[in-house]
């Protein structure tokens, strides 16, 4: 974690984090490494690339392993952007700023029209899944994914998600998904958030 287990209180608990990170996005490390194992070749392909690859290496695999890499690899693809997604706040909403408050004025009008329509897409993902504020071709765009499928991000490049899982709050809310979104925004890391959109901004 790039922080300490007690940063994010009182939105998210020690028990939580310990349990999300140590045990859940853990279990997707070992077992992507587990598949990877057997097969030398992929374990010199980045994460990204293991998961947008077109070519046939992936398509000769196994059902089994390509699985494993969809669900296994994913799965650690995005908790290690939603770690790095938050950061302490001392619970005080703040709000974006620099560029990435720009695009969002641009694209949305108004931070509460962006904010009304990320939770929307986390309340409204049916299940397990995400909810993501994504840069596509020079605009922003909310959209959601289940399980744990990435956004088709040669396109959708990433900028910030949300968890919705009950794994990401079930200790801290139990089934109130709705309170653990509108708690989320008070941890919202935007100096990262910033960070990415100009990394895409530049290419
Ligand atoms: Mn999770």
């Amino acid at each position: 974690l790039p922080y300490e287990y007690d940063a994010l209180l009182p939105v998210l608990d020690e028990e939580t984090l310990h349990f999300h990170h140590d045990k859940h996005y853990q279990t997707y490390v070992d077992k992507l490494n587990a598949t990877l194992a057997d097969y030398p070749q992929l374990q010199q392909m980045s994460l990204t690339e293991l998961l947008t690859s077109e070519d046939n290496i992936l398509a000769s695999l196994p059902e089994e392993a390509r699985k494993s890499i969809h669900n296994n690899g994913g799965g650690v693809y995005n908790h290690q952007l939603y770690f790095a997604s938050m950061h302490k706040s001392n619970s005080v909403e703040n709000h974006p700023h620099g560029e990435i408050a720009a695009k969002i004025a641009e694209c949305f009008g108004f931070y509460d029209v962006f904010k009304t329509k990320l939770k929307e897409a986390a309340l409204g993902q049916f299940g397990s899944g995400y909810a993501w504020l994504v840069y596509d071709n020079g605009s922003l765009e909310i959209v959601k994914t289940p399980n744990q499928n990435i956004p088709p991000i040669h396109c959708k490049k990433p900028l910030l998600l949300i968890d919705v899982w009950e794994h990401a709050y079930y200790l801290d809310y139990q089934n109130r998904r709705n309170a653990y979104i509108d708690s989320f925004f008070s941890v919202i890391h935007w100096n990262k958030v910033e960070e990415r959109l100009q990394s895409y901004m530049e290419k």
